[in-house]
């Protein structure tokens, strides 16, 4: 799924307006990693930076994926972290009649359609094979032949309009995606009756006034289909800054399996000034071994989003700020 570079992109939609809300929506499938940690301080530092609130938000959406403690663990974490957030946490385990809802409302506008493909039969088609685990199966403009044999209960997907979808990052600059060329109509709510990630995040980040979405690039892919399901449900569009993806050297991201331990060794003052350096800042030396909170406090004084401006990603071990193989955008 590729999220290009746009020449034109203009915007159509009204953009959330009135004091910056942030937030930050872990999905509690294993503990924080350094990339989570860089997500999380780089969302907080945007919001304090702009004297704004920071939220938190458990994405519990996924219960198979999910692993027992882990949401506990994810906010522990965050408090040993000294990332302070504003208001109650929100799980989206307790929102289903939110997203049932809003996927009335698409219903209502013609906006959806049922899918009775199965897994197997989409990814058997030619440019589902070489997609990578986790991203969204392409989906035909028309369903497949029904599989013989029983019966199922159908997904619901969203009928995507046909053209490219603009948007602006305040770090990457006007881009723009091709979601019916490239994934086609998406999953609002699986055959399992479990919402899809697109479908709650959208319905969220309304419900909770968030004004600035600040997210790993990881999720770059999923933002022209969220302003799809926003413009049809009438919801404000977010501002967006996509933060640097911390990967490898070989390239491969971090994972919450093997790269969490790793967070949990190091003293929190330290990750949290890596953190701050692998956002492009400058914290001074001598602030390593200082608290996360002086550090964050610094950070939040000299936050400068444009020190890693064009940047998808970086290798975690290799980081410097004047480091020249840094995956830029052409400008
Ligand atoms: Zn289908």
């Amino acid at each position: 799924m590729s999220v290009a570079k746009s020449s034109s992109a203009t915007a159509t939609t009204s953009i959330a307006d009135g004091p910056y809300r942030g937030r930050f929506a872990p999905s509690p499938s294993g503990p924080l990693h350094f990339g989570s940690l860089v997500a999380a301080a780089g969302s907080f530092l945007d919001a304090r930076a702009h004297g704004g609130e920071w939220l938190v938000r458990i994405e519990d959406l996924d219960p198979p994926r999910e692993r027992p403690g882990a949401a506990d663990s994810i906010l522990q974490t965050l408090e040993l972290f000294a990332l302070d957030w504003d208001g109650p946490v929100l799980r989206q385990s307790e929102r289903a009649a939110f997203y049932a809802a809003a996927l009335e409302q698409l219903r209502s506008l013609h906006a959806t359609r049922r899918c009775d493909c199965s897994r197997t039969q989409l990814k058997a088609l030619p440019r589902n094979r070489t997609r990578p685990p986790g991203e969204e199966l392409f989906h035909p403009p028309v369903c497949l032949a029904p599989e013989a044999g029983r019966p199922r209960p159908a997904a619901e997907r969203f009928r995507v309009p046909a053209g490219p979808v603009e948007f602006v990052d305040r770090s990457l600059g006007a881009l723009t995606s091709d979601v019916a060329q490239e994934v086609g109509d998406f999953v609002l709510q699986r055959r399992d009756g479990h919402f899809a990630y697109q479908l709650a995040v959208v319905v969220d980040d309304a419900s909770q006034g968030i004004t600035d979405v600040v997210r790993g690039a990881d999720l770059l892919s999923s933002t022209a289909r969220q302003i799809l399901v926003q413009r049809c449900l009438g919801l404000p569009q977010p501002r967006y800054l996509h933060l640097p993806l911390a990967v490898r050297a070989d390239g491969a991201k971090l994972s919450k399996s093997t790269d969490a331990p790793g967070i949990a060794r190091s003293p929190p003052a330290t990750q949290a000034w890596r953190a701050l350096a692998f956002l492009g800042q400058r914290p001074p030396p001598e602030l390593e071994g200082a608290a996360p909170r002086e550090v964050w406090a610094w950070g939040v004084a000299h936050w400068n989003p444009v020190m890693f401006a064009g940047i998808r990603s970086h290798d975690v071990a290799g980081w410097s700020p004047t480091a020249p193989d840094r995956q830029r955008d052409p400008q």
